[in-house]
């Protein structure tokens, strides 16, 4: 029975979590991708209401307020991102399964508020100094938030004891191949 069941994909920042998402959802299509709101600027190949719904702080703050959010964090100073329960039961309406790429405490979060019928699956870089080169060959950020994303990631590295799933991307087939059959199981039960 797949009714309401619940995915997340966690990292921290540049371990290519994003990467292996889009994997998962081309394998099996009853995925879909939970969009995000976020208080960000989009990016130039970026769309409003594919990559995120993007609102700007005082919406944000209202959504609060409204109990809208079912976990929400500041992810960077003064950059609000969160997932809204009308997306996770949009996706479930279309008998779908939300695929959460969120950050680590977003999914610490969500995972005490959906206890039953969540995966949650920790990518983990195969080191500090590859996850600089990672974010610095994406060329996306400024030497100021590549710094900021460096040391949240080497904090965030703390809490893989989490997830029950842990997927060291060293190399990315093998990592995909490892999620894609953790999630068939969890799929297929
Ligand atoms: P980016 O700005 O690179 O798109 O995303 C920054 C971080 O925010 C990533 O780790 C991403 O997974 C995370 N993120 C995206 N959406 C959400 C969300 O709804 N909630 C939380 N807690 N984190 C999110």
């Amino acid at each position: 029975m797949n009714y309401k069941k619940l995915v997340i994909l966690t990292a921290p920042s540049g371990a290519g979590k994003t990467s292996i998402t889009r994997y998962l959802m081309k394998v099996f299509p009853k995925l879909e991708f939970s969009v995000s709101a976020a208080t960000r600027k989009p990016r130039v190949d970026e769309k409003d209401g594919k990559d995120y719904y993007f609102i700007t702080p005082e919406e944000f703050q209202q959504k609060i307020r409204n109990k809208e959010f079912a976990e929400w964090e500041m992810v960077y100073e003064g950059k609000y991102y969160g997932t809204l329960k009308s997306e996770l039961e949009r996706i479930w309406g279309q008998n779908k399964i939300p695929v959460l790429d969120i950050d680590v405490q977003g999914a610490i979060h969500v995972k005490t508020q959906y206890p039953i019928n969540t995966l949650s699956m920790f990518i983990e870089p195969p080191s500090i100094n590859e996850l600089k080169k990672r974010l610095e060959s994406r060329g996306s950020e400024t030497a100021e938030s590549l710094q900021a994303r460096i040391n949240k990631s080497a904090y965030e590295l703390t809490f893989k004891k989490h997830f029950e799933n842990v997927i060291v991307n060293e190399n990315f087939d093998v990592a995909c191949g490892q999620a894609e059959a953790i999630l068939k199981r969890f799929l297929d039960n």
